[in-house]
């Protein structure tokens, strides 16, 4: 199993982000943690360098944060995800978000970042992990329009119209740990090719019972999906796990794990 979206840098792993990480490698074969900021960036990628091929990092900068940056700081941002192409796995999170973005100023400038992301991506030939809050079809618009390829909806939480329109372009939804408590998740969800599914826990954030969440309960989403689809959990996360693999083109050897005393 693969966790395809977790804050491992996040500060309320502080006192124990080693033993959730030994813990998380006894369960799954990989994690992507994901930067939301550039004061997170070395952080993910130390943690990669320490547990070589369990974790991997994605370098993004969250909407809620994209007005806040300067330009110098986001071009210094820029040119650091670039140096350091080769240890990471994608770019993301990245997108909109209009339940926390709300003034007119500060939304030009949020998607003014989106797109300076998405041609980063592209000039670097990484995949993009998405947040889009009440903006999934604006979002999977700019995708389009910049014909992205390699594109994944994290968090996903739409309609199923907009499921459709995401799996005809080949792009994978992220389901994560809410789906245990969203019908309307596991109605829409229902009915999505697994091909096009991938999971995650967005840990420390939705915890089954409100709980700090870990990248182990990931196990949860592919028990879920599995009773959904009327398959195996095995079969669930076959499917899932190679869509992820390819989709952030990571190995299926975990030699941190193998290579440990
Ligand atoms: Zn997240």
């Amino acid at each position: 199993m693969i966790d395809i979206h977790c804050h491992l840098t996040s500060a309320r792993f502080k006192h124990d982000r080693d033993a959730v990480i030994q813990q998380a490698s006894r369960r799954l074969e990989a994690v992507i943690t994901s930067a939301i900021h550039p004061n997170e960036a070395e952080k993910a990628l130390r943690l990669c360098e320490k547990y070589p091929s369990f974790v991997h990092a994605t370098l993004g900068l969250h909407p809620v944060y994209a007005a806040e940056l300067t330009d110098e700081e986001l071009e210094a941002y820029l040119n650091l995800i670039r140096r350091n192409r080769s240890k990471i796995a994608g770019i993301g999170e990245i997108g909109l978000d209009y339940h926390w973005i709300s003034d007119s100023i500060r939304i030009g400038k949020m998607k003014k970042v989106f797109i300076d992301f998405l041609q980063l991506a592209r000039e670097l030939d990484l995949p993009v992990v998405l947040h889009l809050r009440n903006a999934i079809d604006e979002g999977l618009d700019i995708v389009m329009k910049n014909k992205m390829r390699e594109v994944v909806f994290h968090c996903f939480n739409g309609t199923t119209r907009q499921s459709e329109e995401i799996t005809k372009n080949n792009y994978y939804v992220s389901i994560a740990t809410n789906i245990l408590r969203s019908e309307n998740i596991q109605n829409v969800v229902s009915k999505v090719p697994l091909q096009r599914i991938v999971t995650e826990t967005d840990s420390p954030y939705l915890g089954p019972r409100r709980k700090r969440n870990a990248p182990q309960n990931v196990s949860l989403v592919v028990d879920k999906l599995a009773e959904l689809q009327g398959l195996s959990p095995t079969e669930v996360d076959e499917i899932t796990s190679q869509n992820a693999r390819r989709f952030f083109n990571i190995g299926s050897q975990n030699s941190f794990k193998t290579s440990a005393p």
